[in-house]
């Protein structure tokens, strides 16, 4: 298990940065791994994990929930409108809060039943057609947009384009949550959470590093 690995170049990465210990929060992305991996890591005492299905998430964690208590469990996949019900049922952190239909689903949704998941606003820093994510320059527009529904979402998380060099994007992302007055950053996974630590990473998503590679077969 790579947990004890992990969480000690997170420390590394912490002091290398100036930054204080514990200062980030390590998400333990369990999506398709076996669910004795995912124990090894609940039982070895880890309580944030990341998942990016709603249907996977809600087969899964009810239980382990019940089991394990202290679960924190954050949604970072891409969310469909019309899974916001379950998913402000389930998790207690959303990253991926993209576009207005779902910022009112979801608001809706935590009207109805009480409940106020962490929201993050996935910010397509590549500007890449294909990738989900507010563009930069429409944030501003976009955030005031989502506090006139009430909802205050308290960071931004991005996905850097495959194949380059992360770092220009983390540090485009830090810049835009200074310039809008927002405390987390969701940024950085297996290949790059230590340069993600370096530009102020709050919340780094770690999946194969932690259970190894994933198998879709
Ligand atoms: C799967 C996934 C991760 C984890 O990726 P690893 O490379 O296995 O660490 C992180 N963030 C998002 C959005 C993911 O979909």
């Amino acid at each position: 298990m790579g947990l004890d690995d992990i969480k000690r170049r997170i420390a590394d990465a912490e002091a290398a940065a100036g930054r204080a210990p514990g200062s980030v929060t390590l998400i333990a992305v369990s999506k398709v791994q076996p669910p004795d991996r995912v124990e090894a890591v609940l039982t070895a005492g880890q309580r944030v994990f990341g998942e990016n299905y709603v249907q996977e998430a809600q087969g899964k964690w009810p239980d382990w929930r019940e089991r394990f208590p202290g679960v924190d469990l954050h949604m970072i996949g891409p969310l469909q409108s019309n899974k916001a019900r379950q998913a402000v049922q389930l998790f207690d952190a959303i990253h991926t809060l993209d576009r207005m239909t779902l910022a009112r689903k979801l608001a809706a949704q935590m009207q109805e039943q009480g409940r106020s998941p962490q929201l993050f606003i996935q910010v397509n820093t590549g500007d890449e057609p294909q990738k989900a994510g507010i563009l930069a320059d429409e944030l501003p527009g976009f955030l005031a947009s989502c506090r006139d529904l009430g909802l205050s979402p308290q960071g931004l998380m991005c996905i850097p384009p495959e194949g380059e060099d992360p770092v220009p994007h983390f540090s485009l992302l830090r810049q835009l949550a200074v310039q809008n007055d927002l405390p987390l950053l969701s940024m950085g996974m297996s290949a790059d959470f230590e340069a993600a630590i370096a530009q102020g990473a709050t919340h780094i998503r770690v999946g194969s590093a932690i259970f190894g590679e994933r198998d879709y077969g």
